[in-house]
């Protein structure tokens, strides 16, 4: 053979396997991870728990999970994780059980989180509200037909989705203007709020907080929606940008 087609092969041959590699190697791999879940019931925290967590652990990560937020004030287990994952909406936290997640946080481990129970948990609490980037004040008309907008197409964790629908809450949050808005989904008016009519609302963003890397999609009322393709891929792509968070 031709040694410069021999070279060729070899070369490809390479690449290949290197790409493979990548595709088949999770940035959860190895990862710590502490899954908090809690709060009100109503958005299935338990349900959504026991759905994520073998996804979790098929992609290699090490599962710790917690119904209690107490778990926030061991200091062993916050300076060992890579990875927070919150779901427990409204409640209340104590002010040492506050200080432990954001230090956490603040020191690089990285959080994600949907819906209430990372964007609506403890509503006095505006320091954490400051570290996830936002916080739920209504969603008119509850249960609404709406369309999610992938705002940006290039990053990993929106890249190659298109538009797509949703029959859930559509939440209208206050959130903070430094956030990268990732989806956005618009109000046409319905229910109870006609004057937020057009109003284009962030629904799933990034951001740090310290050295910490963010991440939070309003979507996913409860377990069943989850179902919705998209709205469990850009979950688990938040996840798994998240969990990268201490390699910077
Ligand atoms: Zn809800």
């Amino acid at each position: 053979m031709n040694p410069m087609r021999k070279l060729f092969i070899v070369l490809a041959a390479i690449v290949c396997t290197t790409c493979q590699t990548v595709a088949q190697e999770s940035a959860l791999k190895g990862k710590k991870v502490l899954f908090v879940y809690g709060g009100w019931d109503g958005h299935e925290p338990k349900q959504c728990h026991d759905l994520l967590k073998p996804w979790l652990q098929e992609q290699g990560a090490i599962v710790y999970s917690y119904d209690k937020l107490d778990v926030y004030t061991d200091k062993e287990m916050m300076g060992k994780v890579d990875l927070i994952i919150q779901t427990w909406t409204m409640g209340s936290i104590s002010g040492e059980q506050e200080r432990g997640l954001l230090e956490a946080v603040r020191n690089g481990a990285g959080i994600a989180g949907w819906h209430g129970g990372l964007g609506d948990s403890f509503r006095n609490n505006t320091e954490y509200q400051f570290m996830v980037g936002g916080q739920w004040v209504a969603h008119p008309g509850g249960k609404v037909d709406y369309d999610v907008n992938i705002k940006d197409k290039k990053d990993p964790v929106t890249k190659g989705l298109k538009t797509f629908h949703m029959k859930s809450e559509q939440y209208y949050m206050h959130v903070d203007p430094s956030v990268k808005v990732l989806a956005t989904t618009t109000f046409n008016g319905g229910g109870d709020a006609p004057w937020i009519m057009g109003v284009v609302m962030p629904v799933v963003w990034k951001k740090y907080y310290g050295k910490g890397r963010v991440f939070y999609s309003s979507l996913c009322h409860d377990a069943n929606d989850f179902g919705v393709p998209e709205a469990f891929e850009i979950m688990k792509r938040g996840i798994e940008w998240a969990a990268q968070s201490k390699e910077n």
